[in-house]
């Protein structure tokens, strides 16, 4: 008789399991908010807030104490030149909007 081997490293993979994420390249688990984007939590939510920040409805200051407080995040990692790039046209915005 053949014995069930089970695994017990809890390590799953496939459907849910670990990915590398599409914006940091760093290794991920999905989580029920970033199923389906392929991207960790701190770069779903940075995401999201770079439209905002780039609709002008969240300013710098928000957007940079919303990432420090992602679980996580890495400024290196999480910002990339995209990232960079609309929270340098935002700064100019705010100075010239003030
Ligand atoms: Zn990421």
């Amino acid at each position: 008789m053949k014995e069930k081997t089970k695994r017990q490293d809890g390590f799953r993979r496939g459907a849910g399991g670990v990915f590398k994420c599409r914006g940091c390249g760093k290794q991920t688990r999905a989580t029920n908010e970033t199923l389906g984007f392929k991207t960790c939590p701190p770069c779903y939510e940075i995401g999201g807030m770079l439209n905002g920040l780039s609709d002008g409805n969240v300013t710098v200051a928000e957007f940079m104490a919303t990432c420090e407080s992602l679980k996580g995040f890495d400024a290196e990692l999480h910002l990339d030149s995209y990232a960079q790039h609309v929270i340098k046209e935002a700064l100019e915005w705010e100075r010239e909007n003030s």
